[in-house]
């Protein structure tokens, strides 16, 4: 894939960049393998006191870069300013608490003194999407670099420049500019780059293909990854739910980011008594979002990224229609190759249908009816997919419970999904393995290291 910024609002190329050579890729790499040697003797304070610094740049930088998000994947700026302030977030969490998360661990032996140490491990490969072109790195670079590690990022290859407006952030904030490195390279690279031994791990977040074939590399080379796949997450809605609250807010979590999110709702499971109102209740909260220009204030979802995703979709609506599924509201793409797809739903899906299998990475909401709580909870685990889910019912305790036995990294009752910097990230099954913000996150890539005195 070209390394470009492609406007998916406009149809036009904003700029090109010319691919790094693999010789520049491995000069690249040889810094950051010698950054690393002084990066991790520094202390916690001096990485702190540079990582507050990259968050008060972001929030400085806020509007810039909800600008470069809108125009490389159209994300409208109201949502590309919040995500800018979540990473600041994000980086103020790790400054305050990596040295707390990172602290020697008595363990009571034999010894006269055993404990854990928990120690950086040189260079991470990180392996990003576009989606959230800086949340998703900033939730591996924020940990990463307050353990002492250095971060090489491979960015999508449709949104460079974000990639090079986050590492120029590091840079001003006073990272050494050998620890954090955007690649300007396509996807061919990377195994050559996760083969090389002076890469110590990886971190990949995107489609299956590309994690399993990551993992695949890194599998052979024994090197540890963290893998953040797709999700097709279920909301389940019981007959007792509050039904306007529930059906305001899958219409959010369906719309998040256009629809182009691992967390996204993506399945809703709705008892059979109640499925009717809340369909209704659902399309004409979907009906009220406003579609327009990334740019534009008031624009409430922009297009899809790219218009090959756009078409994706339409094919996999398309094919489910032939299989059987019924539309309940009609939207999608105006005309194929372009990138706007307006909300759809999607009824009577069935076990064998693309709808009832495949994550659908857009506004498209698969309907599905359950007889009770159990039946919800059987289709919801009827899936290749385990990120996140939800359970909407007045009973927050039963809740709780039916969230136990949801298959999925997290679940949340009487809320949508959503990440947080002190809650565990990551799923189950297909959707990946390895845990990404909290205290879990920043220990992925540490050798935890059992040091024992006699
Ligand atoms: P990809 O998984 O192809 O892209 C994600 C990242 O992986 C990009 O940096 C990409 O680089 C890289 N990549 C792709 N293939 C390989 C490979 N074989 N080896 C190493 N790196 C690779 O996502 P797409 O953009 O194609 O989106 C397709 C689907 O992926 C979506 O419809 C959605 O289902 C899923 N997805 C999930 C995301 C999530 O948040 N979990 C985010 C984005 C997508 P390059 O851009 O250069 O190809």
């Amino acid at each position: 894939m070209a390394i470009e910024s492609f406007n998916p609002h406009t149809g036009r190329v904003e700029r090109r960049f010319r691919a790094f050579s693999w010789s520049k890729t491995e000069q690249v790499l040889a810094q950051a393998h010698r950054a690393f040697s002084t990066w991790r003797t520094t202390s916690f304070a001096h990485r702190a006191e540079r990582m507050h610094r990259a968050a008060d740049l972001l929030r400085e930088r806020q509007q810039e870069l909800a600008h470069l998000m809108a125009v490389e994947m159209g994300k409208p700026v109201v949502d590309g300013r919040a995500e800018i302030e979540k990473c600041a977030l994000c980086c103020d969490y790790y400054a305050d608490h990596a040295e707390q998360f990172l602290a020697d661990e008595e363990i009571k032996t034999e010894a006269q003194h055993s404990f854990i140490a928990h120690e950086p491990i040189g260079v991470v490969l990180a392996v990003m999407p576009w989606n959230f072109p800086f949340w998703q790195v900033v939730r591996f670079a924020a940990p990463a670099l307050m353990a002492g590690n250095v971060g090489l990022l491979k960015h999508a290859s449709n949104v460079p420049q974000c990639a090079l407006a986050l590492e120029k952030i590091f840079h001003d904030a006073g990272f050494p500019p050998a620890t954090f490195r955007t690649l300007l390279i396509g996807s061919d690279l990377v195994s050559k780059l996760i083969e090389d031994d002076r890469v110590r791990a990886v971190t990949l977040t995107g489609s299956e293909p590309a994690g399993a074939q990551v993992a695949a590399t890194a599998g052979r080379e024994i090197k540890k990854t963290v893998l953040e796949l797709g999700g097709s997450d279920a909301f389940i809605v019981l007959a007792d739910a509050d039904l306007e609250l529930a059906a305001k807010t899958a219409a959010q979590a369906r719309m998040i980011n256009s629809g182009q999110s691992c967390i996204a709702a993506k399945r809703f499971i709705v008892e059979k008594s109640i499925l009717k109102e809340f369909v209704a209740k659902m399309k004409a909260h979907l009906l009220a979002f406003r579609p327009g220009d990334p740019l534009n204030e008031a624009t409430q979802y922009g297009p899809l990224a790219r218009p090959d995703l756009a078409d994706e979709l339409t094919q996999q609506v398309e094919d489910s229609v032939k299989q059987g599924a019924k539309v309940e509201l009609p939207g999608g793409q105006s005309e194929p190759g372009t990138a706007l797809f307006r909300p759809m739903i999607l009824s009577r899906v069935k076990p064998g249908q693309r709808a009832y299998v495949e994550e659908f990475f857009g506004p498209v909401a698969i309907i599905l009816e359950a007889k009770d709580a159990d039946d919800a909870i059987r289709l919801a685990n009827d899936s290749r997919f385990g990120l996140g889910g939800s359970v909407w019912t007045r009973d927050a305790k039963r809740g709780q419970e039916l969230a136990r036995r949801v298959e999925a990294g997290a679940v949340f009752v009487n809320s949508m999904v959503k990440s947080a910097p002190e809650m565990p990230f990551g799923g189950v099954k297909k959707s990946g393995y390895g845990r990404e913000l909290s205290h879990l996150g920043i220990r992925e890539f540490v050798n935890q290291k059992s040091i024992w005195v006699a």
